[in-house]
This record gives C-alpha cells, structure tokens and sequence, in this order.
C-alpha cells in the first residue's frame, strides 16, 4: 500500500511512494530539517506522520 510520510508540524510531503521506508532513510535524506517549516524532525513518530494512502482518495 502507498505510505504517505508528512511533517507533523506543517504538513509538509516529506515522502509518498509505494515502497516502505524507514522514517530515519527520510529525516537523513532532508538533513533531519523540514524544509519548509524548518522543524527539526526526530526518529520519533512525534515530529514525522506516516500513515497509508489510497491513490483515488482526491485532494
Ligand atoms: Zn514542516
């Protein structure tokens, strides 16, 4: 299923795809910073949220 990895501060798509990956694979990617909002994101699910989507879901 899809996975959806958003910050949890402003929403920001940090990564969507089909392939799972770890939420430290993203954080490292993008430096450990949103960058959007510039919130230092953690390991933790507090700073990151990972959650599956549909791709017809329209938004
Ligand atoms: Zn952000």
């Amino acid at each position: 299923m899809p996975q959806k990895v958003t910050c949890s501060e402003c929403n920001y798509v940090l990564y969507e795809g089909d392939i799972l990956k770890s939420p430290q694979d993203i954080i490292k990617k993008y430096d450990g910073r949103c960058p959007k909002c510039n919130r230092k994101l953690g390991f933790s699910t507090n700073c990151v949220s990972i959650y599956p989507y549909e791709d017809k879901t329209n938004n």
